[in-house]
């Protein structure tokens, strides 16, 4: 019954992810942007291997994970073996995880604070690369969800640049659940192009068009690839 079910799954998954990147790609002609500058990232958190096997198969590169643990437990292996795989992380960040961070994910989408900024900074020394990382705004100011406030943004970006070797790319934000997303896109992309950051990670599975019409460069797509989570 398992494998019945799981490849139903992959099937569905897929068919999805087809039908999502001819959306991309109508969307970029609408917006007048290149070709391929939006860039999908499957995200497979809590889903197993068997299911997102066939995905990766199909050509996707980019994966989004939650979680450290469960990104170097579920990819480690996979990603000595394929190197085109670009892994995100895409949940907080504690200090004492960003050793393991660095042998496995490409990217980090949730930098934000001075102290996190140091110990990757301090692993940058030891390693001699750097992954690409987000810096992640709470544009909602909401109290529990994590990001630097906007209004700290500008200090934080001029003191990344002149004491830290970090390969800031762009700005990542979660738009509050109650609250119109358009407006969370078009302020992260104010931040960005005033801090001069090309890089737009915005636009989750019932938002991501809404996120590219305002110039997200990297969308994050779970449920909408993989099914609901439990
Ligand atoms: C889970 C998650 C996503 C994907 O959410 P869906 O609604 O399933 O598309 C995107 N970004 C972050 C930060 C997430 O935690």
């Amino acid at each position: 019954y398992w494998e019945t079910y799981t490849k139903m799954n992959s099937e569905k998954s897929i068919s999805s992810l087809e039908i999502i990147k001819k959306q991309i790609a109508e969307l970029e002609i609408d917006a007048g942007q290149k070709k391929g500058s939006v860039k999908l990232i499957a995200v497979s958190k809590t889903k197993p291997m068997d299911q997102i096997k066939p995905v990766l198969d199909e050509g996707q590169s980019h994966f989004g994970e939650n979680k450290v643990q469960e990104g170097v437990l579920k990819w480690q292996e996979l990603k000595e073996k394929n190197k085109t795989i670009d892994l995100h992380l895409l949940g907080p960040l504690q200090s004492n995880k960003v050793k393991k961070v660095f042998g496995i994910f490409d990217y980090i989408h949730s930098l934000d604070r001075n102290s996190l900024a140091e110990k990757i900074s301090d692993e940058v020394q030891r390693k001699g690369f750097c992954p690409k990382i987000f810096i992640q705004v709470n544009t909602g100011l909401e109290q529990q969800k994590a990001g630097i406030e906007p209004e700290n943004l500008y200090e934080f970006i001029k003191t990344i640049r002149k004491f830290m070797s970090l390969n800031i790319v762009g700005l990542m934000c979660i738009p509050p659940i109650n609250d119109i997303p358009e407006k969370h896109f078009k302020f992260l992309k104010k931040l960005a192009d005033e801090n001069g950051l090309p890089e737009l990670s915005m636009g989750m599975s019932s938002d991501y068009k809404a996120a590219i019409k305002n110039g997200a460069t990297y969308i994050r797509v779970g449920t909408a690839i993989f099914g609901s989570r439990q």
